[in-house]
Parts: structure tokens; sequence; C-alpha cells
């Protein structure tokens, strides 16, 4: 019984991914024909102003000078219920002068058991798209929108991600990159506090005070749905142009 409902789970977890909320109004009125196997174009995109407002949260690490620093100041953070059950904090990799960041919504397993973002089958696919980009995963930076891992892989509360998130805006603030691309809607609404589906959040570019922000899909739904593979490649061949063009710049 549980075998079948596994699949059954999954399917309704990968649909929450593409439709989020609308996940009921939009199957509803939705033929199969609309699912999102057809690239949307980003031609027509449109571009977004979203406000990076993290003077709100006035804390100790606000002070932190480097990610370094940052990362000392709160690895043993224990703000939500998620640092009682963490394995380990997971602050995030990379280039700390990236020009380029690529955020997901939370530690999975692999990522808890080991402290580092996207490792496992999801990272090693995630390595595997930035490498057909002639791209290495060491030049960007990773990091997620909670620094712990949520139960079993729920997805996260709304009051953990209001709670880790100025996390994460420190770590843009220090990193500044002039691109960031979201894996998947969790993580895309997240930062840029909405709440739209991932279809609607790939026909868009967001301006987060300067920073072009891009969503596509998660890599751990792509292995569940390879079909949405061809999708994901168009937004990371576009994230890629403009990465090339911003790099130069
Ligand atoms: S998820 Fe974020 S806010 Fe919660 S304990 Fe971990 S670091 Fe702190």
């Amino acid at each position: 019984m549980i075998s079948q409902q596994k699949p059954l789970i999954e399917s309704l977890k990968d649909q929450q991914e593409i439709f989020g909320d609308l996940l009921f109004e939009e199957i509803q009125t939705k033929s199969a024909t609309d699912l999102p196997e057809e690239t949307i174009s980003m031609k027509s995109s449109k571009k977004i102003e979203v406000e990076l407002n993290n003077n709100l949260f006035q804390e100790d690490f606000q002070s932190a000078k480097s990610l370094k620093e940052l990362d000392s100041l709160i690895h043993d953070c224990q703000k939500c219920a998620l640092g009682k059950t963490r394995n380990k904090f997971v602050f995030g990799v990379g280039n700390p002068n990236a020009t380029a960041m690529l955020i997901g919504e939370a530690p999975g397993a692999d990522e808890d058991a080991q402290g580092e973002p996207f490792v496992g089958r999801a990272g090693k696919l995630l390595n595997d798209i930035l490498k057909a980009l002639d791209m290495k995963r060491e030049e960007v930076y990773i990091a997620n929108i909670l620094k712990c891992r949520p139960p079993n892989n729920r997805d996260p509360l709304p009051s953990e991600e209001d709670t880790c998130k100025p996390h994460l805006l420190k770590q843009i603030e220090l990193i500044k990159p002039k691109i960031i691309l979201c894996l998947g809607r969790v993580a895309a609404n997240a930062l840029l506090g909405k709440k739209l589906s991932l279809t609607d959040l790939r026909e868009n570019i967001y301006d987060l005070d300067g920073i072009k922000v891009f969503a596509t899909y998660h890599p751990a739904a792509l292995l569940r749905n390879p079909h949405w593979k061809r999708g994901c490649w168009e937004d990371f061949k576009k994230f890629k142009k403009l990465y090339d063009e911003l790099s130069v710049n």
C-alpha cells in the first residue's frame, strides 16, 4: 500500500512544484497538453522590480564583513525548530565573489549529512547542467533559503522561511551577485516574496535591487520528470546568456 502511495505523492508534489497554490484551480482548467513540456519563451519576459530589504532584520550577524564571519555567527542557530533536528548546518558553497548565485529551498538528506547544498543525485544533475553550459560549480555560489533540513523533505513553513531568509539576504549582500537563478517554485517565491506558480515565475525576469532573478525547475523534480529537462535547459541557456553578458561588464 505504502509503495503504491509513494508515486502518487511524488506526482502530486511535482504538480505542486509547477502549479503551486493554484494546483487544483489550474488542473481543472488546463488540459494535459498545457502542462509545461513546452518551454515558455523568455523572449517576451516581463521585467518586474522587487525590493530587497534586509534592514528590517537588525540582528548580530548583520555586522559580518565576510561569508566566513557570517557562517561563524549563525552556524549554531536555533531560531526555529529545525535547529534541533538537523544533523549539519548547510551554509552554502562556492565563489564568495560570484557573479551568479543558485538558490534552492532547503537541504535534503544528503545535504544534511554532508553540510553542503546540492550534493547527491540532484546535485550531480545540477553539476552536469552547469558543465554542459561550460560553467563550473566552483565559479557560482550555491545556497538555500533554509540552512537546516525540514523533516522528511517537506516544504519549508512560511515561519521558517521568514526566520531564516535574513541569513540568505546577508549572504547576497556580501557576495553581490549580478544574477540569481532560483531552483524551484518554493525558493523563488520565498526570495521574491511572491505566491506564484512556477509556470508564472519562469515567464519573468525579476529585478531584486539591481540583481536579475530567474526561476527554473528544482533538479530533484527533473529526476522524477525527465520530460521537464527541455524547459529547464532553455531556462539555463537564458541564464547563461545573461551571465556571460554581465560577467564582461
Ligand atoms: S533553518 Fe535557519 S532559522 Fe531555523 S535553525 Fe536553521 S539556520 Fe536557524
